[in-house]
């Protein structure tokens, strides 16, 4: 949350923050959000989840307006999506496939480069896993690959075989869950490697779901833990304010 509102402030953005307490009523919650909905200054609205017990969060994502949706997880956008229709996409899915153009096109970016030089990359003909089927990243991060005509295999915890699924790809999205999951023996030579995973190890240190040492060896690019995709969703999440901005004032994306 403190990265969200310091690269929101960096960027330009003015932030309204509404810290509540745990045992925060129905009521209390549903107010905040419905504050926030009327309030013409603000273009993107964020609650943060999980909410605690025994609030239900995907009940209060759906009490944001759709057009101030800044996670794109509103079943409205959720479905737009599904259409391949403009709307807010889940932040971290379009981290995913930010970084996946800066691997396929091999500018760098610094010096000037900003992602909007990167061009968008063809996944005709590329075969991708994405492991893990979450509403947040698994499900949305598929169709985003899909949209861009990658051929695509939705793997989960019921899948069998998944090391040789995921030998077959060319690309290899883990959001699982489950530290050094994906090993480097799984991997294709040159494929490309997104790691969503954010695992805390009982020594304290943050890994991903992919074993990144050796894979790194292995993969053509892979994402750190942390820095990669994480920071990319910070990204995404302004990204998805301005453009919810721009669509609310009748101005052209391009
Ligand atoms: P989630 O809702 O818990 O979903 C995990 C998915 O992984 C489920 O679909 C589950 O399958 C599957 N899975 C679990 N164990 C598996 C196994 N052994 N083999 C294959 N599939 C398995 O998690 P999430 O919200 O998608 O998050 C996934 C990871 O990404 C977490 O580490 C989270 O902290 C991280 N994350 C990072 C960012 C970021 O900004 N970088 C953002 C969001 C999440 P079933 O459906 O069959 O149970």
């Amino acid at each position: 949350v403190a990265s969200k509102q310091k690269t929101a402030n960096a960027t330009g953005l003015e932030t309204f923050d509404s810290y509540l307490p745990a045992g925060v009523s129905v009521a209390e919650l549903t107010s905040v959000i419905e504050q926030y909905n009327r309030d013409e200054r603000v273009d993107g609205i964020l609650l943060q989840l999980p909410l605690p017990a025994p609030l239900d969060g995907a009940a209060f994502v759906r009490l944001i307006a759709p057009e101030k949706d800044a996670d794109g997880l509103h079943p409205s956008n959720q479905g737009l999506l599904l259409q391949g229709a403009p709307a807010p996409r889940p932040c971290t899915p379009l981290g995913v496939m930010a970084l996946l153009d800066v691997a396929m096109s091999g500018i760098a970016l610094g010096d000037g480069t900003t992602l909007t030089d990167i061009p968008k990359a063809s996944l005709a003909g590329k075969k991708a896993i994405v492991i893990g089927r979450s509403q947040l990243v698994g499900k949305p991060v598929s169709f985003l690959l899909l949209e861009r005509n990658a051929t695509v295999v939705m793997a989960h915890s019921k899948s069998p075989d998944l090391p040789s699924l995921c030998r077959d790809a060319d690309i290899v999205v883990a959001a699982v869950g489950v530290p050094n999951l994906v090993k480097a023996e799984w991997i294709k030579d040159g494929a490309i490697v997104l790691d969503v995973g954010i695992n805390r190890l009982p020594s304290g240190k943050l890994v991903g779901d992919v074993d990144y040492e050796s894979t790194a060896k292995k993969a053509f690019a892979i994402t750190p833990v942390p820095g990669g995709v994480g920071p990319m969703t910070v990204a995404m999440l302004i990204s998805n304010t301005v453009e919810n901005c721009y669509r609310r004032n009748g101005i052209e994306i391009v």
